[in-house]
């Protein structure tokens, strides 16, 4: 009540000890004036006989003083209490919460699936975790700036956190990572049905300030399990999930079982064969020719790796994506440079080798050291040497990518775009990146004779290349109708079936004095001459 009246702790003490002084003071005197002095009445009397009674008169005020001193340090004390409380409670929030979105981060999902393992899982009440994943969140965020990589990541956790019930948290682990954990027992009926509203919510453009932007993401589903020690467990099986769901082009979930699990065993078990066939030696190049098409003369061979696996040989669509993964294709790679370097150094010297290099290789500082020192130490002329990289290179850091580009091409190498068409370029790739030729990926190739739409796209791709000053090399052609198609189109060179299967090692120098043989001779005659 006296709080309500004197709002001050400082002057509350004061009071207080001032009251209680009146009290002695009163006491004091009272008990002097019926016990010890009664003959003085009064109260001026009694303070005049007793000069000791000054002090006790001024009690009030000496206690009161005491007090409020006291009731000072109190106030200093409950403030400094106060202040550290505060900075333990916004400690304690930064820790556990993502400072972009204000969600909860990877250190409260660690703890609140340790809450839950610790206070048991069975079958009836297994939580369930959903990995999500943006499709295209980090070419957005390298081509268009960090500001709308942010603007993206705080609507989507805005979607997210009006999309979850009750019993749903969300959480961003990092990047584009976000995780909803759901405590209960979702069945995976229940979880279907709401992750097929989930991806939806995802793929939904994103209305950003300057920008209307879609992505599209997946998610991978797992439960945590009993056995389960900590979040890492259940995190590496959405993981696995969200892999397989991001196989799928599009946008999907996918939730782990013993496929997913099969088939993550699988790609560890060929991983680790990589890594061992790497240390082996174990593979080998095939060489497919590539036709100049104006002067009908095999102007190089591009290398093709192959892994040799017993008597069975492995074609690398089914190890270099994992290669790439792993991180193997570093020294995969260079192994792959290096051959081709070695092999193609003694062939004649017009004739050129184009090298597969896959985005992961541009992440390694080294590559570009690399290059030069293989340049001088193979001896080949760096203008015969071409490096073809995909449109994948573009997700990687393009500010990075493109210094590596640059750094290659004042080494004197070629640049070609491979599968052009399939991927990310944008005109605008096209025209700051220093890529020599264009390389028509063969899907276009299948359908051109087909397809109309296509065949004007294959038009539009050559005058694209002709305006940026590129050559164009068309890949996939099988048929003598393509190959007519691709010439008039304005085609500078060819690769395909048609011309040549990619070929060993030793059969480069038979094909190159085939064709001396025949004194040029059109890509057909050189068919010819293989075939027969
Ligand atoms: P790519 O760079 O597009 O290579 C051309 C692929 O198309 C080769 O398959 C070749 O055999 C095939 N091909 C060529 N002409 C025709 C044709 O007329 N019809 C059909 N149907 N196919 C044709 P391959 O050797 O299986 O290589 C597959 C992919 O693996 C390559 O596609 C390339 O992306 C990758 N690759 C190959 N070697 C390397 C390498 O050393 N490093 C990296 N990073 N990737 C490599
Ligand atoms: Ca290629
Ligand atoms: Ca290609």
């Amino acid at each position: 009540m006296l709080s309500n009246v004197i709002t001050s702790i400082r002057m509350r003490y004061a009071f207080a000890g001032a009251a209680f002084g009146s009290v002695f003071t009163s006491c004091a005197l009272a008990y002097d004036a019926a016990f010890v002095n009664p003959q003085i009445q009064s109260l001026t009397g009694l303070v005049q006989n007793n000069p000791a009674h000054v002090a006790m008169a001024l009690m009030p005020a000496i206690l009161g003083f005491t007090f409020y001193k006291v009731g000072e340090s109190r106030t200093k004390l409950v403030e400094e209490l106060e202040r550290r409380e505060t900075a333990e409670r916004s400690l304690e929030h930064n820790a556990f919460h993502d400072s972009l979105t204000g969600l909860k981060n990877r250190h409260a999902l660690e703890r609140d699936v340790a809450a839950l393992i610790a206070r048991g899982i069975d079958g009836d009440s297994r939580p369930a975790m959903m990995l999500l994943d943006l499709d295209k969140f980090k070419f957005i965020n390298d081509t268009m700036g960090h500001n709308v990589g942010d603007e993206i990541l705080l609507a989507l956790s805005r979607r997210l956190v009006e999309a979850i019930g009750r019993r749903q948290t969300v959480y961003r682990l990092g990047g584009d990572e976000f995780v909803i954990l759901w405590s209960g027992a979702p069945s995976s009926e229940v979880i279907c049905e709401f992750c097929h509203a989930l991806v939806k919510l995802i793929s939904f453009p994103f209305e950003l300030a300057k920008i209307r932007l879609t992505s599209g993401g997946s998610v991978g589903v797992t439960w945590i399990e009993d056995g389960d020690t900590s979040m890492s467990d259940a995190l590496r099986r959405a993981d696995l999930a969200l892999y397989r769901a991001k196989e799928v082009p599009g946008s999907h979930f996918m939730l782990y079982d013993r496929a997913v699990a099969h088939e993550a065993e699988q790609r560890m078990q060929m991983e680790s064969d990589l890594r061992l066939a790497i240390e082996e030696d174990r593979f080998f190049l095939e060489y497919q020719p590539i036709v100049h098409l104006a002067t009908d003369r095999i102007k190089g061979f591009e290398a093709l790796v192959r892994w040799r696996m017993g008597d069975r040989v492995i074609r690398p669509d089914m190890f270099i994506p994992i290669a790439e993964k792993s991180g193997l294709i570093i020294p995969l790679g260079k192994w792959v440079l290096t051959e081709a370097c070695r092999q193609a150094v003694t062939w004649p010297d017009d004739i050129g080798i184009s090298v597969n290099i896959a985005g992961e290789q541009f992440k390694d500082g080294d590559f570009v050291p690399f290059v030069r020192n293989l340049l001088e130490t193979s001896g080949i002329a760096p203008q015969r040497v071409t490096l073809e990289v995909t449109e994948s290179l573009f997700s990687v850091d393009v500010a990075v990518v493109r210094k590596s580009l640059t750094r290659l091409r004042e080494l004197g190498v070629h640049l070609a775009l491979d599968d052009f068409g399939t991927g990310f370029s944008s005109i605008n790739h096209l025209r700051t990146f220093p890529i020599d030729t264009l390389k028509i990926d063969r899907s276009f190739t299948e359908m051109m004779l087909e397809n109309e739409r296509e065949a004007e796209l294959v038009g539009v791709i050559m005058k694209l290349s002709k305006a940026f000053g590129m050559a164009t090399t068309v890949e996939g052609v099988e048929t003598h109708s393509q190959l007519d198609f691709i010439r008039r189109a304005g085609a500078g060179n060819v690769q395909g079936f048609l011309i040549s299967r990619p070929v060993q090692e030793a059969m480069v120098p038979v094909l190159l004095r085939e064709q001396s043989r025949l004194g040029g001779g059109t890509p057909e005659k050189i068919v010819h001459r293989l075939r027969a």
